[in-house]
């Protein structure tokens, strides 16, 4: 069976839930086999056998520590070379992005990215599918050159248990690798709430919050459904809220299993960056807000009647 060679995300030995869902789509495909980058790998082993990965490639090298991005680069350019897997599944992140980018130049290969589903088509090779021009387009795509290599957005599939051997296999880089060194590292200052990009609970405030104020109720919410807090760039460009927690074209892209929308009116610029959710709620006063013709579920009323009433039932369901 094809080797499917997935790029894993981890921190600290934790492996990332994109990892696990790369792990379950790469079965679709042939065997997956998971390369770790760095310390931690027997710490990840028990949950990458979970979902069934075959193999761990592990390369502990320094220079993984040492650099950015090239090392990982090379290191899947390498194992191309010396495998020839059938396919490469990277996370959509920035810097999983940046690795497939390098990887596709270095091995002449096409690279599919911010790819929502990806399935086997009629030849067995993958079909992408990618939410273009601001998310008013869908497309199929396929890469007809070298070693298929997808970045496919963080929670676009959901992880299915699979049992895998997980056998760890040393692997080395052949040679010393240039490029951006980091030369120091500082551990951003996070609240308790989850990373908006990872977090499978979102909920959203947009201008019918009416001000920074207002707009506490949505963090309330969150808090209530241990989910993140996302904005409309009304919001974030009022100052009622940071601009990292922008949803949208110019902002994040979220893809949770639930998306609440309350009081953003659904324009293109922000569904581009939250329409791939799996299950979206809004709640609008206005009846014709033109997010209702995306919500899964839709409440209208004012939120500040609507969402006390929600973290109300929700405390009582815990
Ligand atoms: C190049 C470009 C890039 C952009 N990028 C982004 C982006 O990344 N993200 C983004 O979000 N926008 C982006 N925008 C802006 C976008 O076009 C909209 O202006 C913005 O999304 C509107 O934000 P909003 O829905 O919060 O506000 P509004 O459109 O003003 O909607 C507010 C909604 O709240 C409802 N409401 C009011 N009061 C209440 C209440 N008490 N209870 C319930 N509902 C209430 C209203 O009915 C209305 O539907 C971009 C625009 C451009 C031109």
């Amino acid at each position: 069976m094809a080797e499917i060679l997935v790029l894993a995300e981890h921190a600290n030995g934790d492996v990332k839930k994109v990892t696990w869902e790369l792990i379950t789509l790469a079965r679709r495909f042939g065997e997956p086999a998971v390369v770790w980058t760095g310390p931690g790998a027997e710490q990840g082993q028990q949950s990458c056998a979970e979902f069934g990965a075959a193999r761990i490639y592990v390369a502990g090298d320094a220079q993984f520590d040492d650099y950015v991005v090239a090392p990982t680069a090379e290191l899947l350019a390498q194992l191309i070379r010396d495998k020839a897997p059938a396919l490469v599944l990277i996370a959509g992140t920035a810097e999983g992005k940046e690795i497939a980018a390098r990887l596709a130049v270095k091995t002449d290969s096409g690279l599919l990215t911010d790819a929502v589903d990806l399935t086997p088509g009629e030849d067995g090779n993958p079909v992408a599918e990618q939410s273009i021009f601001g998310g008013s387009t869908v497309v199929h795509s396929r890469v007809k050159r070298g070693t298929p290599i997808v970045a496919m957005r963080p929670h676009s599939v959901a992880p299915e248990p699979a049992s895998g051997a997980a056998d760890l296999s040393p692997v080395s880089l052949a040679g010393q690798v240039d490029g951006a060194k980091v030369t120091g590292r500082v551990v951003a200052e996070r609240g308790e709430r989850p990373d908006l990009t990872e977090a499978s609970i979102v909920v959203s405030g947009g201008r019918g919050t009416g001000g920074a104020e207002g707009f506490q109720i949505i963090e309330k919410l969150a808090d209530a459904l241990g989910a993140a807090v996302g904005a409309s760039r009304a919001v974030t460009d009022a100052g009622w809220y940071p601009h990292q927690f922008q949803v949208g074209q110019t902002g994040k892209t979220v893809s949770p299993q639930l998306y609440l929308a309350v009081g953003i009116s659904g324009a293109i610029q922000h569904r581009a960056g939250m329409q791939t959710s799996k299950t979206i709620v809004a709640i609008n006063k206005d009846g014709e807000a033109p997010i209702f013709e995306l919500a899964d579920f839709g409440v209208v009323g004012d939120l500040f009647k609507v969402v006390p009433q929600l973290i109300e039932e929700i405390s009582k369901r815990k």
